[in-house]
């Protein structure tokens, strides 16, 4: 979570001229009051957030339960206010959505989709994404259609929303049988009133491109179409990316474009176009993070990236990382090899991708039985 990928993705961004001019202006980031952040997380779970951030706070029993002071929470100083300014960015880019300023708005340092309401958890604090939500069930009675497509389970969104049939919650994530949290199954739909209106796609390990992109294509559009979003949250990690250190998938920048090419078709036929995006996981800080986010990013204004990466930023990043960097926003084909086993993994998603819609799509469209 090396806050320098963010540095470098905006660097990059502006350096192709694709943001930062009066369409596309780079906005301050809001403030989260405390208000905003009890509306998921527990009053108890603020207190130990904020005894953490105390100068020579160390993990102690009490804030370790929490999941405070752990190694994928650590424990740092101003813990708390850095949590809090990225709920402000996020919730700044859905007040510029929900509010018409803007069709669009990405908040970068967002996406921390693991925090639990009342646990620290894969190094998230606050879920500045069910914060936001909130926010806009409350300031609009908005239907919001969440969509996770980083490579771990979109567990802490999940919980939050479990038993709301106002906000469906859908995650595409390497299967939790591989990869933490070790949630994210197919069975897991809802409780209560949200039964079905929460959707899991644990992917096989390895899954490239083509399987990613058919379980999605197959998937988001139909449920857009039945449960008609006023908004789309979109949560864009890019750690299914081949070259990402934690995860096992293998995909390439190109995947995330057209990812997020589906969805702003789903938001133009269903919402007037709204996604407020943010980031999420993405561990390869120097090779991968700012050329997938650029991506990310011009496909959500709807134009299309130049492939070139200027090449004054690429050696001073190259000089930075200490390594040859790829030279082009997209990857070739030929970073993935070819791995065995790969038609018998696509022949698994496809049949998840089935067997998740005989299970929700009944229960949204208020069919009853059918497919
Ligand atoms: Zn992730």
């Amino acid at each position: 979570m090396d806050p320098r990928r963010l540095e470098l993705t905006v660097s990059l961004i502006r350096a192709l001229g694709l943001a930062g001019d009066a369409r596309r202006p780079i906005l301050s980031p809001g403030r989260a009051s405390d208000r905003d952040l009890l509306r998921v997380h527990s009053d108890e779970y603020l207190v130990a957030v904020r005894r953490a951030s105390r100068r020579g706070a160390v993990a102690d029993p009490g804030l370790l339960h929490y999941g405070l002071g752990t190694d994928d929470v650590p424990i740092v100083e101003e813990m708390h206010a850095a949590a809090r300014a990225i709920v402000g960015a996020t919730l700044r880019a859905a007040e510029v959505v929900m509010e018409g300023e803007a069709v669009r708005a990405y908040s970068l340092a967002g996406g921390l989709h693991h925090a639990m309401p009342d646990r620290a958890s894969g190094f998230c604090v606050y879920n500045d994404l069910a914060v936001a939500i909130r926010w806009i069930q409350r300031h609009y009675g908005a239907r919001v259609m969440y969509i996770d497509y980083d490579a771990h389970h979109g567990d802490g969104v999940q919980r939050v929303f479990y038993d709301d049939p106002d906000v469906l919650t859908v995650s595409f994530h390497e299967s939790g049988l591989y990869l933490f949290p070790a949630t994210g199954f197919i069975e897991e739909l809802g409780e209560g009133e949200g039964y079905g209106y929460s959707a899991n796609v644990p992917l096989e390990a390895h899954t490239g491109d083509d399987s990613f992109l058919a379980a999605f294509e197959a998937l988001v559009p139909e449920l857009a179409s039945a449960f008609q979003p006023d908004v789309i949250m979109l949560q864009t990690g890019c750690d299914a990316h081949v070259w990402d250190p934690l995860t096992h998938l293998r995909c390439t920048t190109g995947l995330f474009e057209k990812l997020v090419r589906v969805v702003g078709a789903v938001a133009d036929e269903h919402c007037g176009g709204r996604i407020i995006a943010t980031g999420g996981g993405g561990y390869a800080v120097y090779d991968v993070v700012p050329r997938a986010w650029t991506l990310t990013w011009a496909a959500l204004c709807g134009g299309e990236a130049p492939d070139e990466i200027p090449p004054a930023w690429l050696a001073s990043v190259q000089a930075e990382a200490g390594q040859a960097l790829p030279a082009t926003l997209r990857d070739s084909a030929g970073i993935v090899a070819p791995t065995p086993g790969q038609p018998e993994r696509d022949v698994v998603n496809d049949r998840t991708v089935r067997s998740l819609r005989r299970k929700v799509m009944p229960i949204i469209t208020g069919w009853g039985l059918g497919f």
